[in-house]
């Protein structure tokens, strides 16, 4: 039995990985607290490419990584059914590309070998004629191209669910909840102190406590004492509010780099960077020079890309593993489990690098460690049992939109993120308005999550239900979310001001990059009405 305010383990970091791991723990019979600074996947989890892919580019130089995800992705799409959802890439080829179609061919029917293992189907080669019929958007000097297929997933949903996974489990997790020192009892790591955003100050105490705190893992380590060093890389995307092509695809970059533009359910990513990042973590901005590269690299094959209108952009920092020489795209997506014992600091472990598509796994050995010095035996169950909302089939979309009286489209986008839980979403609000013309939220779904899902700001609620992930970037709806969320949480008028002033100016940074004129024009719209709204709130 561990005292109150006492746990086995303490997991630093609500990204992916920490989420997995204190699912995993959880599941098997430990009691367990989970701290997260920021919200649920704002790490850089939510920034990346929202893909469970294989990694095929890392068959060139880390066969391993590309087999142990693939063999993970297999599981997490089973686990997560109705969250995951297919992507198909063409690869086009281009004359003097520095693949030619049949190395890029040879590459695919490599990759085949690995795709049964997550459930996705083997590459076709179209001619050049074949691909312009599938996009009639691709550069007619294409000289053909490979097709290729891998899965999507909202990463933001997925860590909760493994949040929500692990609470139902009895472990205790907690947002706008900082880490900022480390009980030690002579070596040994007993506890932690963590600060909410009231200012409040708590203490923890934990016979392990567990690093999985991202491209933040050194910071963590420096506070045991202990050195794990990384070569964190930045990357960024554009965001494009629709999609651009029934396809997503691959393009070289002008140091021949693959990009990808990626059609997601109802958005477009083109991505993506691979800088050395030597910045303040905290505060990672995108450069025009950045977004410039991109779309540079695309409208060799896409050549209209620069006549669509992207809202955003997305910056992360991946947490690589440290070794010197190689280019950041040439890097080693491995991760590694330290047991900090062996240098003389017990009672603490690391998990560092990896990837998205094989959290499942990273999270299962990082328990193993756990449970080896613990002493606790029990076994991992993730690979195999569903994740909260996939237990079971959802009800037909068009069915359960008619009996609610929402249209079937809200229905999907609901239930893309809840799976089989989207009735009892909509049964709790007792709501059929839709929160957005842009954006088939319904404020049913908002009210659950203000409720349920440990919502405490705008951009919470934009990472839980996507609020202003349309066209309009908010313009037609953050008042109005303003409004549903602080009725929840008893917020007063002048903090439903701030909190949607406060989501306008935070977004701020990721949209200037990509701001064309429409885009200025809205912008300006957009920060005009609040400065309106607060001035007559003020005078009031
Ligand atoms: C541009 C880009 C694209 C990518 N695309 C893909 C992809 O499509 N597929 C894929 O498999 N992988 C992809 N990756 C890699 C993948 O996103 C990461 O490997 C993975 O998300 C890392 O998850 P994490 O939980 O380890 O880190 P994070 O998501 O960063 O989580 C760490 C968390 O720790 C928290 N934290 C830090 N310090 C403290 C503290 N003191 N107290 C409490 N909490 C703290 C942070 O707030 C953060 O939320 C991409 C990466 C990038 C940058």
């Amino acid at each position: 039995m561990t005292a109150p305010g006492a746990y086995d383990v303490v997991v630093i970091g609500g990204g992916v990985t920490g989420a997995g791991v204190a699912r995993d723990l959880s599941l098997r019979g430990l009691s367990v607290l989970l701290l997260e600074k920021g919200d649920w996947g704002a790490g850089t989890t939510g920034s990346s490419s929202w893909m469970i892919h294989g990694g095929a580019r890392y068959l060139e130089f880390d066969w391993d990584t590309t087999r142990l995800s693939c063999l993970d992705a297999g599981h997490i799409v089973t686990i997560a059914r109705n969250f995951v959802y297919r992507v198909v890439f063409l690869v086009p080829v281009m004359p003097h590309d520095r693949n030619n179609i049949e190395r890029v061919e040879t590459f695919m029917e490599v990759y085949d070998r690995f795709q049964p293992l997550k459930k996705a189907h083997p590459h076709r080669r179209l001619t050049a004629e074949e691909a312009r019929e599938a996009e009639p958007g691709l550069s007619p000097d294409i000289v053909g191209a490979v097709t290729t297929e891998e899965w999507g997933v909202d990463p933001h949903r997925l860590v909760f669910a493994n949040v929500q996974d692990a609470m139902a489990h009895g472990a205790r997790a907690l947002n706008h909840s900082r880490v900022t020192e480390l009980i030690r009892d002579g070596g040994k790591v007993i506890g932690v102190r963590y600060r909410t955003t009231d200012g409040s100050t708590s203490e923890a105490r934990a016979r392990v406590v567990v690093n999985a705190a991202g491209p933040w893992v050194p910071e963590i380590g420096d506070m045991a004492g202990v050195r794990v060093q990384l070569r964190p890389a930045k990357g960024i995307h554009i965001v494009y509010p629709h999609r651009i092509s029934n396809f997503s695809l691959f393009a070289e970059s002008i140091d021949g780099r693959d990009l990808l533009m990626v059609s997601h359910a109802g958005f477009t990513l083109l991505g993506t960077t691979d800088d050395d990042f030597y910045g303040d973590l905290d505060s990672v901005e995108v450069s025009e020079d950045e977004v410039d590269y991109l779309l540079q690299g695309f409208e060799r094959v896409f050549p209209s890309i620069r006549d669509y209108r992207p809202v955003r952009t997305t910056t992360g920092v991946r947490p690589t593993l440290f070794k010197w020489r190689p280019y950041e795209d040439s890097l080693s997506r491995r991760y590694e489990i330290f047991d900090h014992a062996s240098n003389g600091v017990d009672g603490f472990v690391t998990i560092a690098g990896g990837k998205l598509s094989m959290y499942r796994l990273m999270a299962e050995e990082t328990s193993d460690a756990v449970c080896r010095k613990l002493g606790h035996e029990a076994m991992c169950s993730t690979a195999t049992r569903p994740l909260p909302g996939n237990e079971s089939d959802p009800e037909p979309a068009a069915e359960l939109g008619l009996r609610c009286g929402i249209p079937a489209l809200a229905v999907v986008k609901l239930q893309s993120r809840h799976g089989s839980d989207a009735e009892k979403v909509l049964d709790d609000a007792h709501t059929s308005r839709i929160l957005c013309r842009c954006e088939p939220v319904t404020e049913a779904e908002l009210v659950y999550a203000a409720r349920h899902e440990q919502v405490r700001t705008l951009a919470d609620a934009f990472r839980r239900v996507g609020i202003a992930a349309g066209p309009c970037a908010g313009a037609a709806c953050i008042i109005r979310s303003a409004e549903v969320v602080g009725r929840e949480l008893g917020w007063s008028a002048t903090q439903k001001f701030d909190a949607a002033r406060d989501f306008v100016r935070g977004s701020w940074l990721g949209r200037a990059p990509v701001l064309n004129q429409a885009g200025w024009a809205q912008e300006e719209l957009a920060q005009g009405v609040m400065r309106g709204l607060t001035r007559n709130h003020a005078a009031r």
